[in-house]
């Protein structure tokens, strides 16, 4: 019979291999096309080749990985990745990832995985009062991405407004919850409105002001307009950070709506939060102390691999209050010690310990190399606008944040132009940049995702633009 560990052998031999594969690609990513090849019939074809009736050598297989991975994926980890808040992974968090895989442990019930419940409760209490909750308040969970945490922060928002949330459902209500939201925020709140039961018409869409935040005197109009058309009002969700221009709302004043109507206060916080993390960055965000509840990517700025997301939360019950369901076959330890079990706390069950690759990050780096980092980053978006700006482009968002929507000074009533711009950038594999409207502006945006951006890859962006530009 195979082995599914293989030889010593094999696997010694796998790593000799394997490992200065890795350690190429790792240092030399920024030598590759960052775009990928977009062929799916090409693709197909290489990936059928695997017929799964011919077992092979696992260093053919692997290699076989690789050399793909190569080719059809846009290499997020590269300097000139301008992109979604997809960062490079710092190595730490790889070798994490590797340990976590290997020792497979199980963060469903605690007393299978006592070290890594309480490194997890660790990362969230400090990452907790880094936001400015009290130590004993704070709660939380580790979830795989800021869609899962803004979904936990709905149901958590429903279990604390209708008592009977849990056992009932929404079917008892005499009227419409709603979910309020700028019309800037991400689009995994309309997916929250809708996998909760809610429905897409229960989110509430206010519009955002010139910079890109949410208006609070629509928020408040709304609120009350709603009110007597029979809606329940019931959250507020703020954005640290939008996806599209890094605007951040005002949370002082959303706070104070929320406390003069009895609404949940959540703020996605997916990316911009890690601004709490350097003290010159911290004020932009002023205010999310005050959230019942706070959505803090960790595959985003704190740059490790997906997925990995923190919900923290300074209401310490709210979560057991959701997501407890006892049943005989899990263990019941949390009834006789004073911990929690996950799988009491999260939508997961059988859970990866997706908290390791923040804790190995944390204990190499520590606040103070993330703050460097954070720094960094902020310095090359600056350098970004400024540098456009000495070009002849106009910057058209309005955010202290690294991420920059631009525009050609002479076209930038001209969509087309934008685009072509932009599809020659993704073309040329030279770097990767996204279109995005601002206002009735069609821009091109570009945010520094990856502390190894340089100013050497900002001045090539930049000229790799003007270079386009000067082609039409
Ligand atoms: C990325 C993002 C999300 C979604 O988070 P995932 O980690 O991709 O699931 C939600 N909100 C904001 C503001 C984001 O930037």
């Amino acid at each position: 019979m195979t082995s599914f560990d293989l030889t010593p052998e094999q696997r010694s031999e796998l790593f000799e291999m394997l490992l200065p594969e890795l350690e190429n690609f790792y240092s030399n990513t920024g030598k590759l096309r960052v775009t990928a090849i977009l062929d799916p019939e090409e693709i197909r074809r290489v990936i059928r080749r695997a017929d799964f009736k011919h077992p092979v050598d696992i260093k053919e297989a692997v290699k076989n990985v690789t050399e793909a991975l190569d080719k059809y994926i846009v290499h997020v980890p590269h300097p000139r990745y301008y992109g979604l808040f997809n960062p490079r992974p710092n190595f730490p968090s790889i070798i994490a990832d590797l340990i976590t895989a290997t020792y497979n442990p199980q963060l469903a019930a605690w007393s299978h995985s006592p070290y890594a419940a309480e490194v997890e409760n660790y990362l969230i209490s400090e990452f907790g009062q880094k936001i400015g909750f009290k130590p004993v308040d704070i709660d939380g969970v580790f979830a795989t991405g800021g869609a899962e945490a803004n979904i936990t922060a709905v149901l958590c928002a429903l279990d604390n407004t209708f008592p009977d949330f849990a056992n009932e459902g929404l079917l008892p209500l005499k009227g419409r919850p709603a979910i309020y939201c700028s019309s800037e925020s991400h689009h995994s709140i309309v997916r929250a409105a809708r996998v909760s039961g809610l429905g897409r018409n229960s989110v509430r869409t206010i519009p955002a002001d010139e910079k890109g935040a949410i208006n609070p005197e629509i928020l408040e109009k709304t609120i009350l307009s709603d009110k007597s058309e029979g809606y329940i009002p019931f959250l507020i969700f703020g954005t640290a950070g939008t996806t599209g221009t890094g605007s951040i709302d005002d949370f002082n004043s959303l706070s104070s709506i929320a406390g003069m109507h009895s609404l949940y206060f959540h703020i996605d916080a997916a990316w911009g939060g890690a601004a709490v993390l350097n003290p010159d960055t911290k004020p932009w965000v002023s205010g999310i102390e005050k959230a019942d509840s706070v959505t803090f990517d960790v595959h985003k700025w704190l740059s490790v691999p997906m997925s990995a997301s923190m919900f923290i939360t300074r209401h310490s019950e709210i979560l057991g209050k959701t997501f407890r369901i006892t049943t005989d076959y899990m263990p019941k330890d949390a009834e006789s010690l004073e911990i929690t079990d996950p799988y009491a706390h999260s939508i997961q069950w059988s859970r990866r310990f997706i908290g390791l690759k923040l804790f190995l990050s944390m204990m190499v780096f520590g606040w103070d190399g993330y703050s460097e980092v954070i720094a960094h980053q902020v310095e090359m978006g600056n350098l970004l606008r400024s540098a456009l700006t000495a070009n002849g482009w106009i910057v058209m968002n309005s955010t202290p944040l690294p991420v920059v929507c631009f525009a050609d000074e002479n076209h930038k009533a001209d969509p087309a132009f934008t685009r072509k711009i932009c599809e020659k950038i993704l073309r040329s594999g030279e770097a990767w940049v996204s279109l995005y409207t601002v206002g009735n502006i069609s821009t091109i945006r570009a945010c520094i995702t990856n502390y190894k951006t340089s100013q050497e890859d900002i001045h090539a962006l930049v000229e790799t633009l003007n270079k386009a530009r000067s082609e039409f």
